[in-house]
């Protein structure tokens, strides 16, 4: 086995017991991306040298018996997560060149347990996207199909680590952009409750949605490093003074009495793929013969999930990107005479055409006379979606569903086709609208050997229920271990 395809867990107790070094571990995983970026295109800056520098300290702190469990392991961080010192572009033009003065405080977070960074990932522009083909720079392709989509828009962080160019790495999740390319990528990724880890430094999208969360090659390695990033955080005015459990007690063996709600629209929505379904079919079964009880929900509001999210998080989206006017920091177009061409200039070269589109949308959506039937009305049935929620936990621990209707779909297939690829989010987004944890694991491959995921839903703050049934499913399957060749 190589280096580079240790978990985080594993890495950590070879790393503690002096097997290897961090230096080694870093250096590893450094090489291999420098063997494979190029095929990949995950990354949109790779940071060697200061990784170098920080696997060395780790070293020190190792060898002084004062090991956290990220300590010295390489991860990869998606490029919207403000890092001091390091560019935080969200792959947009008009951020290329930006170098935040602090670091977000998952960062912080991360260098406290002496965590080393190998980079920042690729993403769709302002995370605005569902298959990394919005980055101002580069698509993102599938380490399964290098024709295909690696998902968005944590498209470089999942294709990160399914490639193994990276130890664990960190997405965010506002629509389903941590489960999506999870799924698509086979490999683990959890979106926490809304509140449960600080957003900030995180550059805003929408942020009643946004969330940031672990993207990893298994669950284990999942609680892990939730257990690093959750926390009430004061500079957050949204995060929850809630205490953070230990979240690897979550993984134990047994789910005798676990009651797994099973959301009859979701297997009823038409344009489904028959392959998906199958995959999440026999993960059901796998699942209830490790001792879970199916229960049959019903989540009749989740069709207007697509809709209400299409007008929330463009309306948010609007105000929140008003800030980038090329006067405060980023890019400014040269040469304009008066200061109202001058925004114009910048805004119109400095975004792309999917973050226009939303931006667009948003403003007329929030425009006096427009507000009440389109933000307020989309509201109001985000209210009725989290009520249908709130009643199926009230007969189940957690909920069972596909992540995205299909497996990755072909490079340019849906790019000029904005209303397909929305509905690529059909499965995810309703569970952002609710502020409820979910989690994609590996459930299988289409007949074509492409990835399949499997969603698992729960309550607020339950992230320790999810846990526990990806954990057992894993436990008894193979799907997560499974490696691309490319
Ligand atoms: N694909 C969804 C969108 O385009 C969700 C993106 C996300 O979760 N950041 O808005």
């Amino acid at each position: 086995m190589h280096l580079y395809e240790l978990s985080i867990h594993e890495a950590g107790r070879l790393l503690k017991n002096g097997d290897i070094t961090s230096e080694q571990l870093t250096g590893a995983v450094l090489e291999r991306i420098e063997q494979k970026e190029a095929k990949i295109d995950a990354y949109l800056t790779v940071c060697a040298d200061q990784a170098m520098r920080q696997a060395k300290a780790a070293d020190q702190i190792i060898a002084r018996g004062e090991a956290s469990p990220l300590t010295g392991i390489p991860l990869a961080i998606k490029d919207l997560i403000c890092t001091q010192g390091i560019r935080t572009t969200c792959a947009s033009a008009i951020l290329e060149n930006f170098v935040p003065p602090f670091n977000a405080t998952i960062m912080e977070k991360l260098n406290f347990q002496h965590a080393v960074m190998v980079g920042k990932t690729n993403m769709d522009e302002f995370a605005m996207g569902s298959s990394n083909e919005h980055s101002a720079f580069k698509p993102t392709r599938n380490p399964w199909d290098l024709s295909r989509i690696p998902g968005g828009s944590s498209g470089g962080s999942a294709a990160a680590v399914a490639a193994d160019m990276c130890i664990g790495a960190i997405g965010s999740d506002t629509g389903g952009s941590i489960r999506q390319p999870a799924s698509h990528c086979s490999v683990t990724g959890l979106k926490p409750t809304y509140g449960r880890v600080s957003r900030f430094g995180l550059v805003a999208f929408a942020s009643s949605l946004d969330q940031i969360g672990p993207v990893t090659k298994d669950v284990t390695d999942t609680a892990i490093l939730l257990n690093a990033i959750a926390g009430y955080d004061p500079r957050d005015s949204t995060s929850v003074p809630k205490e953070t459990p230990d979240y690897t007690r979550a993984l134990e063996k047994g789910l005798k009495g676990f009651k797994v709600g099973i959301p009859r629209e979701y297997f009823e929505t038409e344009g489904v793929d028959p392959s998906v379904l199958a995959c999440v079919e026999k993960a059901i079964t796998t699942i209830c013969e490790l001792g879970a009880e199916r229960v049959e929900i019903s989540l009749p509001r989740s069709r207007y999930g697509v809709a209400a999210y299409y007008v929330i998080a463009p309306c948010e989206a609007s105000s929140n990107l008003a800030r980038y006017d090329g006067v405060k920091y980023g890019y400014r177009a040269p040469e304009q005479s008066d200061i109202i061409g001058m925004y114009r200039a910048t805004r119109s070269k400095g975004f792309g055409a999917e973050v226009k589109r939303r931006i667009i949308i948003g403003t007329y959506c929030l425009s006096s006379g427009y507000y009440d039937a389109y933000y307020r009305k989309a509201s109001q049935v985000r209210t009725l979606i989290t009520e249908d929620y709130r009643n199926a936990f009230k007969s189940c621990d957690v909920i069972l569903a596909p992540v995205a209707p299909t497996p990755p779909f072909k490079i340019g297939e849906k790019v000029d086709d904005p209303l397909t690829m929305y509905l690529s989010d059909i499965f995810t987004l309703s569970v952002n609208l609710a502020g409820i944890p979910g989690i994609s694991v590996p459930c299988g491959f289409s007949p074509d050997s492409l990835p399949v995921g499997l969603q698992i839903l729960g309550n607020h703050f339950c992230e320790e229920k999810i846990l526990k049934v990806a954990y057992n499913y894993q436990q008894a399957t193979e799907f997560h271990r499974q490696k691309p060749v490319f």
